[in-house]
């Protein structure tokens, strides 16, 4: 008998035959021995549907209010879920964030998790319950305020639990099978991966892979937690997030990863900057200042006649409007000629492990997007992934030319997109 965590997406529990089927499942996991703790998301896109609200009340709620506003979505999933588990004969019982012992600190939308004190859990299940946390929520440690993880962050939620409560896993119900090797919405000939380690989850999640949540696998990775990605609508295994690639797994150890791609971020270039020391720093200093999360960086080399470079940078496009007004103001003080704004940009990412010891890589991605006629417009790499930005026209096309280009292909369709509506 074990203790296992699980956490279920908007899609699974879009609805009330969704919350029933849902309910079966938990009940099957305890029925065989299992004590089981459920960390749920808001029912659908009920998080979308609020801050939609919010705006038409306010075009710049309050984030405390903000928060308060949004946890009412998993308090609706949490509850319904435990009437749900009740009526199959089974006590289950619901917890807000905070109940479960969730404790941020007080950054409303963005709060980070300080510590997990799951009393109120441990005793629900030694009293033979389910426990139904409501996930995406905390407390803040000094306003005592309610807090929200940012989107998404009922992964993180479901493994900060699992690692409080030494789970022997944490299962991440979805609506696709597993971690594909790209979004099977773009790739229909995407492939399940049957493991993918910590390394490569961060990087194909901060690249714009939707299907866990950046903080979620930087905590699992710390705890050393397996996760198990698979879909609430079939009992096909997932795909395991783990620390390496088991032994002799040929398949697994394929160069590439994956592909994951990105269409939310845009692009900001700074033209004419006098070349002189400091001006770099002052410009992202100021950027810094406004708590505004910069990803690629470009600097031309300076022309020799005039000495003035160009900068580029990419940033959310939710950050866009503040980040030029921002830079506006300094324009005087650094002496740049103009700005320009471009939010039709997309990024592509391959990922994986292998990539650090097999070169040429590099020239295989670029010589595809070239045959598939996308033109790169900026470029940036770690260890093991590399970046481009192009067209956000051009994306698609150039995610499914990586694919197969890097022998990606599947020869069936293994992917299959139960639900959600990707929003
Ligand atoms: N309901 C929240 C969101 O849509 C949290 C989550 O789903 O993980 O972002
Ligand atoms: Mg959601």
């Amino acid at each position: 008998m074990g203790l296992i965590v699980q956490k279920y997406g908007g899609s699974s529990v879009a609805d009330a035959e969704g919350l029933k089927r849902v309910a079966n499942r938990i009940v099957a996991t305890k029925k065989a021995g299992h004590q089981v703790v459920v960390v749920v998301s808001a029912m659908g896109d009920t998080t979308d549907e609020l801050i939609d609200l919010a705006n038409q009340v306010s075009p710049m709620p309050h984030g405390r209010e903000l928060d308060m506003l949004l946890t009412a979505g998993e308090r609706i999933s949490m509850a319904l879920l435990a009437m749900a588990i009740g009526n199959l004969g089974h006590e289950a019982q619901s917890f807000t964030g905070s109940q479960a012992g969730v404790i941020t600190d007080s950054s409303h939308g963005a709060a980070r998790i300080i510590d997990v004190t799951p009393g109120r859990i441990q005793h629900a299940l030694a009293d033979g319950a389910i426990a139904i946390v409501a996930g995406f929520q905390g407390i803040s440690q000094d306003t005592k305020d309610i807090t929200t993880l940012g989107r998404g962050g009922s992964d993180t939620t479901a493994v900060a639990l699992a690692a409080a409560l030494e789970a022997d896993v944490c299962e991440i119900y979805t609506d696709v099978d597993g971690v594909f090797t790209a979004d099977p919405r773009v790739v229909p000939s995407a492939r399940k991966l049957k493991t993918v380690t910590y390394e490569e989850m961060l990087e194909l999640a901060a690249s714009g892979a939707k299907v866990l949540h950046l903080r979620c696998v930087e905590y699992a990775r710390r705890f050393d937690l397996p996760i198990h990605v698979r879909s609430s609508f079939s009992n096909n295994e997932g795909t395991w997030v783990v620390k390496d690639h088991p032994e002799g797994d040929t398949m697994e150890q394929a160069i590439i990863a994956g592909i994951a791609h990105d269409k939310s971020e845009a692009k900001i270039t700074i033209v004419g900057v006098p070349d002189r020391t400091g001006t770099a720093a002052r410009i992202f200093q100021a950027i810094a200042d406004a708590q505004i999360n910069i990803d690629m960086i470009v600097q031309n080399v300076s022309a020799a006649a005039t000495g003035l470079t160009d900068i580029s940078f990419t940033l959310p496009k939710a950050e866009g409007s503040k980040a030029t007004e921002i830079l506006t103001k300094i324009q005087g003080e650094v002496g740049f000629a103009s700005l320009q704004y471009d939010d039709q940009i997309g990024k592509l990412s391959l990922v994986g492990a292998g990539m650090r010891s097999h070169p040429g890589i590099t020239a295989q991605f670029f010589a595809c997007l070239s045959e598939a006629g996308v033109n790169i417009e900026m470029i940036s790499t770690s260890e093991i992934r590399i970046s481009i930005v192009c067209r956000a026209t051009d994306l698609e096309k150039g995610v499914r030319a990586a694919h197969t280009a890097f022998d990606l292909d599947s020869d069936q369709v293994e992917a299959v997109v139960y639900g959600g509506t990707g929003r």
